[in-house]
């Protein structure tokens, strides 16, 4: 493995922009709704990772050897940038033919030592969302994953910023990890605000994406999400629910998904026919027929709430 990491020039060959925020990201135009064609490309979804470890045996973690006959399948295809990713979706969460995006949850460790290698390497730009309070002085367990990952847990502040120099981006996954639509409004918007803040004054730069843990979020989530300063917010859809700017929806990737699971995942019909009424049952058919689809979303598997109508429509 070489070429640990990616030069401007190999971006440039890959037909990718630099990677990292820039500043043009705080003046980010907001249409109200995407104008794509809905019909007319071949979709392919934002893509959620969490980790990438030999030794974890967790629903969180893929192996190296598994993720890196991902990357190589995906280099063939298109893998931009997330700010680049929401320009380009549809009503649907799709996006154009052969073009999808990456990011990985919760910000564990594994991700220096086993993803961000195989990402460089065929030059894949990424985006990992941070648990605030991992990087605060009190610092955070992981207590929100059914085991303890192994190792430190989480990445270091230095890591972070290394990786951040060689174009990984970052965005917040809340401070605490807690299921945001158990807290009030205030608690909500509190702990977004602050989470933003501390990775904001940490990374030196603007965080203006959020991915909600667990996938979780409601109307009073989406408000708490804007009030705290985001811009756009990413799920992980178990039903229907309406795209919008804080209901971007991605479609996870777990143990056990080889090519031809991520090729289904980021096929035309995925992302649309998970978010309808039919999908429960259509899961639990799939796996009582023995798809070995796995299919799950959330963090331990539950099947989540069916979310509220948003208010806020796509922008951009
Ligand atoms: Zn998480």
């Amino acid at each position: 493995m070489a070429n640990l990491t990616p030069g401007p020039l190999l971006l440039e060959i890959k037909g990718y922009r630099p990677l990292g925020f820039r500043d043009a990201e705080l003046a980010w135009p907001r249409r109200s709704v995407p104008k794509s064609g809905l019909w007319h490309s071949d979709p392919v979804t934002i893509l959620c990772y969490h980790t990438v470890e030999r030794d974890w045996r967790s629903t969180l973690a893929v192996t190296p050897e598994a993720f890196s006959e991902h990357c190589a399948w995906l280099a063939r295809r298109r893998v931009v940038p997330l700010e680049e990713a929401i320009e380009r979706i549809d009503r649907l969460g799709r996006l154009p033919r052969g073009v999808t995006a990456l990011t990985f949850d919760d910000g564990f460790a594994g991700l220096y030592e086993h993803a961000w290698p195989v990402l460089s390497h065929f030059g894949l730009p990424a985006t990992v969302f941070l648990v605030a309070q991992t990087l605060s002085p009190e610092g955070r367990a992981v207590d929100w994953a059914p085991t303890s990952p192994p190792g430190a847990g989480t990445l270091h502040l230095d890591q972070v910023l290394e990786m951040q120099a060689a174009g990984i981006a970052f965005g917040s996954h809340s401070y605490a990890h807690l299921d945001l639509i158990n807290l009030d409004a205030d608690e909500c918007e509190r702990d977004l605000r602050e989470s933003r803040r501390l990775l904001e004054d940490l990374l030196k730069r603007s965080v203006p994406y959020l991915a909600y843990p667990r996938g979780l979020h409601n109307e009073t989530v989406h408000h708490a999400a804007e009030a705290a300063g985001f811009s756009h917010a990413f799920s992980l859809p178990e039903g229907p629910e309406e795209v919008t700017s804080y209901a971007i929806p991605r479609a996870v990737i777990i143990p056990g998904n080889g090519v031809t699971t991520l090729r289904f995942k980021t096929s035309r019909l995925y992302l649309p026919f998970r978010r309808t009424p039919l999908w429960p049952a259509l899961r639990a058919v799939a796996r009582k027929v023995g798809l070995g689809l796995h299919l799950d979303q959330s963090h331990t598997g539950r099947t989540l709430p069916r979310t509220s109508r948003p208010r806020n429509r796509m922008r951009r």
